[in-house]
């Protein structure tokens, strides 16, 4: 595995409420040839007071450090990428005080240095189906935001975005064809209850009740998990019957979990379905 790209910010915006962008410049090598427009990094946050040999080799510290000492590591989806002018952007969901890679995002001082692994990615919207299904949360919306950007001329898409309120709407780029509802779910997702989360998002219920366009459909669906995975996914791929090549679909965050949480999760739903 290539050695991390050490990311210096050099500044940040606020886009909403609930969204920070932060501005990052390095030596971009290791994302030359990266065409996805879901391409994440994992983010390497290190712990106060601990030195780390360089470079950060996650899986050799492993083997060598107790946990407490090991550097958090966060996925983050590349919203703007420059290879040339070695910049990129990443867009962060602020959702309070508790995690490492919020928090973080919103206080970022140009010159704070965060090494990042990557890129990874799946997707890139095709030229052969007939419309896309583009549909997230705050979490996917960089991602989405990316693939609405890269949507082959005359392309028709219809794009599901749910956020906390009307302050957390963005523009996009709506070309023609391109048809964006927002969808309000009151507070930001953390903070609703049950009843509007997981498989009763408002998410949920938009996809159910889009007018479904004829021909082939390729998805792109991201956002929480619960949402996605037990509500969006059956959706798809039993009702609606669209092949698993058709759909990238995942949880991007689990509602009261942290990231290592929600890989545990992810990990008891693999186990379950097999
Ligand atoms: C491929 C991929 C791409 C992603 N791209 C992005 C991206 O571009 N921008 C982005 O913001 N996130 C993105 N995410 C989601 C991000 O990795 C998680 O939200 C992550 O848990 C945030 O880490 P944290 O340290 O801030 O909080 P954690 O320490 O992981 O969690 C602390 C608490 O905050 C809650 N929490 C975590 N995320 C959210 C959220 N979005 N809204 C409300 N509560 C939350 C958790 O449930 C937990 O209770 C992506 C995830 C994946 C897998």
């Amino acid at each position: 595995m290539p050695a991390p790209t050490m990311l210096t910010v050099t500044s940040s915006e606020q886009l909403t409420p609930h969204l920070v962008r932060v501005h990052f410049t390095g030596e971009l090598t290791n994302f030359s040839g990266s065409t996805e427009t879901d391409r994440y990094v994992k983010l390497v946050f290190k712990q106060p007071g601990v030195d780390y040999p360089e470079p950060l080799d996650m899986k050799a510290l492993r083997g060598t450090l107790p946990p407490e000492q090991m550097p958090v590591v966060r996925t983050y989806t590349v919203r703007r990428l420059d290879t040339a002018a070695g910049t990129l952007a990443i867009d962060f969901v602020v959702h309070g005080d508790e995690g490492v890679a919020g928090p973080w995002a919103a206080s970022a001082r140009p010159g704070d240095e965060l090494p990042a692994n990557g890129p990874g990615g799946g997707y890139a919207p095709r030229e052969d189906v007939d419309w896309h299904l583009l549909a997230c949360d705050e979490s996917g919306l960089p991602a989405v935001a990316a693939a609405i950007e890269a949507l082959p001329d005359h392309a028709v898409a219809r794009v599901l975005v749910e956020v906390a309120g009307e302050d957390d709407v963005i523009e996009l780029d709506e070309g023609e064809g391109v048809e964006v509802t927002w969808l309000l779910r009151g507070a930001p997702s953390h903070d609703v209850p049950e009843e509007r989360a997981g498989k009763n998002a408002p998410l949920v219920q938009a996809i159910r009740d889009l007018d479904w366009l004829p021909g082939r459909v390729q998805a792109f669906v991201h956002g929480e998990a619960a949402a996605v995975m037990h509500g969006v996914r059956p959706l798809l791929l039993v009702e609606r019957g669209l092949t698993r090549d058709d759909v990238s679909i995942s949880g991007y965050w689990r509602r009261g979990r942290t990231e290592e949480g929600f890989r545990e999760w992810k990990q008891e739903l693999a186990r379950t379905e097999a």
